[in-house]
């Protein structure tokens, strides 16, 4: 199977903090592998930004080692590499003074192209860089911000930091990264839904027992710790991945796929959802082996409160969901790197092979790493003689496998959401109202905890999270399906 790469126009896009991690780790190889795809024109421009005095020269060689580095797919040729560089720049820049801007303002050269601005710093700059970009005259009609996360630490800063942005860009300017909805197979959930008849009539409560999304990783916070550590699992995961992922699984079907449709869909599914009572939601913190220090050593910080788990059993009070618990958790230091969205049907509402046949239900599963794909399970005859034995086995759609070794290659999330920036296709980013109603269900939820200064339950490393959280669905008489690579 042949992929089709349609090029883009020609563009400039600056990176802002483009020294930084993420950067170095996501951003530059992500521009390289489209590059390398046919997908970026020759003529298009990069312009690191950031406060490190560097030429162009060793900001190239600051790509070229991040390409080195965190390229490690060998589908891009190293005889692309240099002609790539060839279109890097820098300029040394400061997001809260003048400094810098105007040489920003001479790279730019009055193009009228696609210009694109990917604010890769702190959150705590946003507000100086959009100003500065207004104020040089940089904010041209086919301008666009990119705004990493975290957008916001609560309602009211997020609100805010709302506010602040469109003082300078329209809503249609602006690019709200949410990576997740990048990953090929968060899309594919919207093709699997809406693209099949065979999915959607019993996508309900009538049919659906319950539904579980798992993020799990295997690492602790490693160098983020100080990052971490003021923001927690809630709010670095629960508030916006898991409830993009929740959104996309339960919405109604928008009536076109457009940036709009879509995300007017998703804002309906976030605002019908229940309060969390506080005994639906478990939060945890990560022990620490022989060989690995727990969070609160990790984090250098023994008193902390911050949680590195958390599950919540949530309720989406709609038609089509009323009834229906969702199990959401994430967390770090997990049994292994797994995440999920798993869609468990309903009984057969009577079984015609008696008990002996024991209970089987169909699950639909979305896994989104690793081996990304789509497996459903279905109950078939267990071959051989013997009478009517049932088994079930998966029908397993790992996407290299069922459309061949090119799919394999799949992209990586910044790779599609950069280029979407630069289509113009604002679909897979998330609208100011959605994040101010994704803090206004969490807000309650931290504040209850920091109200109570209640430490979080102690895990093992290694673990599926505390006991608490295994008893969530116990209670239901439910399970967590295993956490496995
Ligand atoms: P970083 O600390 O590694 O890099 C920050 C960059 O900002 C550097 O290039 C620095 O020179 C620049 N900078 C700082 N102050 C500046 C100023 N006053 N003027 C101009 N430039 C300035 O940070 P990072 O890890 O690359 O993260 C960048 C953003 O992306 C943050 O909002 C972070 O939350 C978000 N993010 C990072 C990751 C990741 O994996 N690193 C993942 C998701 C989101």
């Amino acid at each position: 199977m042949v992929s089709r790469v349609i090029p883009a126009q020609p563009f400039d896009l600056v990176i802002f903090g483009g020294t930084g991690d993420l950067a170095r780790r996501k951003i530059l190889p992500a521009l390289f592998r489209r590059y390398c795809a046919g997908q970026m024109d020759r003529d298009a421009r990069i312009i690191g930004a950031a406060r490190g005095d560097m030429d162009d020269a060793a900001y190239r060689d600051f790509a070229r080692a991040a390409i080195d580095e965190f390229d490690d797919d060998a589908v891009c040729a190293a005889e692309h590499l240099e002609t790539f560089l060839s279109q890097l720049s820098y300029v040394t820049l400061d997001a809260r003074g003048d400094d810098g801007w105007a040489a920003l303002k001479d790279r730019l050269d009055g193009s009228e192209r696609i210009r694109a601005f990917y604010f890769s710093v702190g959150p705590a700059l946003f507000g100086d860089l959009a100003t500065r970009i207004e104020a040089h005259g940089l904010a041209t009609p086919e301008a666009r911000i990119v705004v990493e996360k975290p957008f916001g630490r609560d309602l009211a800063s997020a609100r805010a930091l709302n506010a602040e942005l469109a003082k300078h860009f329209k809503e249609t300017q602006i690019y709200r990264i949410d990576h997740y909805l990048g990953k090929e197979t968060v899309q594919n959930l919207m093709a699997i839904r809406f693209g099949n008849t065979l999915f959607e009539p019993l996508w309900n409560s009538q049919y659906v027992d319950h539904i579980q999304i798992t993020v799990a990783e295997s690492g602790g916070v490693g160098t983020r710790g100080g990052y971490y550590d003021k923001s927690g699992a809630m709010r670095d995961m629960m508030q916006n991945h898991i409830m993009q992922l929740l959104c996309l699984t339960t919405m109604e079907p928008p009536a076109k796929y457009d940036p709009h449709a879509v995300r007017d869909e998703k804002l309906k599914v976030i605002r019908a959802l229940s309060p969390v009572e506080p005994g639906d939601v478990v939060r945890g913190q990560y022990e620490g082996t022989d060989r690995l220090p727990g969070y609160r050593n990790e984090v250098e910080n023994c008193d902390t409160l911050t949680e590195s788990f958390v599950a919540i059993k949530a309720r989406i009070c709609n038609w089509r969901w009323a009834g229906t618990p969702f199990y959401l958790r994430t967390g770090k230091r997990l049994r292994a790197r797994a995440s999920e969205i798993a869609i468990v049907f309903k009984d057969a509402p009577h079984s015609i092979f008696g008990a002996a046949a024991g209970r089987h239900r169909n699950i639909l599963t979305i896994r989104l790493q690793p081996n990304e794909g789509i497996e459903m399970g279905v109950t078939i005859k267990e071959p051989g003689p013997g009478g009517m034995r049932l088994v079930d086995v998966p029908l397993d759609m790992t996407f290299s496998e069922a459309l061949g070794p090119e799919a394999a290659d799949i992209p990586d999330a910044y790779e599609r959401l950069i280029m979407d920036v630069i289509r113009g296709d604002q679909t897979l980013f998330m609208r100011g109202d959605e994040v101010e109603a994704a803090w206004e269900w969490t807000d309650p939820i931290i504040d209850a905890w920091e109200a109570s200064g209640a430490a979080p339950l102690r895990y093992a490393t290694g673990s599926s999270g505390p006991d608490d959280a295994l008893a969530l669905m116990h209670r239901d008489g439910r399970s967590w399906r295993e956490i496995r690579p």
